[in-house]
């Protein structure tokens, strides 16, 4: 099956009580038994429930696994995916990770004594040298935020196998129509539901697929013991928004592209982070594992200013200032005052990101008057004085 016709049937099947072809939503706490221990698949919610049931197999084919897992955010999810570590195991990941991972990661696990090591992810040679015979996962995420730097997911596949390592990808920026980690050699995807797969930032909520069968009962086991699960209301809204993921992403990609060769055009601006050009420094790599570029860009000002970033932000219409990503609207974003305003200056330079380091999440609408609202805004910043 293509991904088109996956995105619309996979995981729901006609309703077996009434033939409703859209999976109801099942607003049920528990499931009357018909004699103690005999019941039709179902005991209690926070362990089963047929609409987050629909949803999760849905998310499991689309991503060519064979077990998916809802969880109450994408928090939810990598909180899981820590669980299965023991004290003691060593986990290495990249240096400019999403940051609500980073805090999990550093604030939350470090303290039951698992040690977190972030390295340049780019750099196949630099997880290499950071392996240990404690290192029990490589958590990867690709394309990265806010700089669109890309991992070699067949790479990081190949040295976790040989050291016998759990690869994790959180694929929520490029989502599973632009990339399919589990058959680029991955263990484990997550996803922050919240952003491209529910799509209509209506959603908060996380996933985590895999193919293993132990691997499943294992998180299985700790999605029912912890209990951050979402709610069958929340369950049918994603189910509903990965309907029309497939023209989403394709729109979300062809904006995207747009509006990148636009702002590389544009005087004012002094470069464009977007994985589609050719001199992207990880481009070939992107091309090959990667269906097309997506919607999520960052670019910065020759007026390299926080001021500067400020005129373009409190002056767009249709690009709205907001934390998130993935909706069919457009939002823009200051990663040195939002995101990253807890990161120290010189630190958050290192990392790319500039003072005035504007982030992108390129909607669905009419381009042109996407285009238009960039335009009319870059306009108003005063140029650099040595520009
Ligand atoms: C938003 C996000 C998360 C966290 O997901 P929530 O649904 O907000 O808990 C994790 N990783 C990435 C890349 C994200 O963008």
């Amino acid at each position: 099956m293509k991904f088109g016709t996956k995105a619309i049937h996979a995981g729901v099947e006609p309703d077996p009580s009434t033939g409703a072809i859209m999976t109801p939503i099942y607003q049920t706490s528990t499931y009357v038994q018909s004699a103690p221990g005999e019941h039709k698949g179902y005991e209690y919610s926070r362990t089963h429930n047929p609409t987050r049931r629909a949803l999760e197999n849905a998310l499991a084919e689309l991503e060519n696994g064979k077990h998916g897992f809802a969880f109450s955010s994408g928090m939810g999810a990598i909180d899981t995916v820590v669980k299965l570590l023991n004290p003691g195991d060593e986990v290495i990941s990249t240096n400019d990770l999403y940051g609500g991972t980073f805090r999990i990661f550093t604030k939350v696990f470090e303290k039951y004594g698992i040690k977190f090591t972030f390295v340049n992810m780019s750099d196949v040679r630099e997880v290499e040298a950071a392996i240990t015979p404690r290192t029990k996962l490589i958590w990867a995420e690709t394309p990265t935020n806010p700089t669109l730097k890309i991992v070699d997911i067949p790479a990081m596949a190949e040295l976790a196998k040989a050291n016998t390592i759990l690869l994790g990808v959180d694929n929520t920026f490029a989502t599973p129509y632009l990339q399919t980690p589990l058959d680029l050699g991955a263990d484990l995807v997550m996803h922050s539901v919240t952003k491209y797969l529910g799509g209509h930032s209506d959603v908060v909520m996380g996933a985590l697929i895999v193919k293993d069968d132990q691997l499943a009962e294992d998180i299985a086991f700790l999605q029912n013991s912890c209990g951050a699960v979402p709610g069958p209301q929340d369950s049918f809204l994603v189910l509903r928004g990965l309907k029309t993921l497939h023209l989403r992403m394709q729109r979300h990609s062809e904006n995207g592209a747009a509006i990148a060769h636009y702002l590389k055009d544009n005087p004012a601006v002094a470069y464009v982070n977007w994985p589609g050009f050719t001199e992207h420094p990880n481009h070939a790599i992107a091309a090959k594992q990667m269906r097309d570029f997506g919607g999520m860009l960052s670019f910065g000002l020759k007026n390299d200013s926080i001021e500067a970033a400020n005129t373009v932000l409190s002056n767009t219409h249709y690009f709205s200032l907001a934390e998130s990503l993935g909706g069919v609207e457009s939002l823009i974003g200051h990663p040195a005052s939002m995101t990253h305003a807890s990161i120290p200056r010189e630190e958050r330079l290192k990392s790319g990101v500039t003072d005035s380091l504007i982030r992108l999440s390129v909607g669905v609408e009419d381009v042109n008057d996407l285009i238009e609202d960039l335009e009319q805004a870059i306009a108003k910043v005063p140029m650099a004085v040595n520009a």
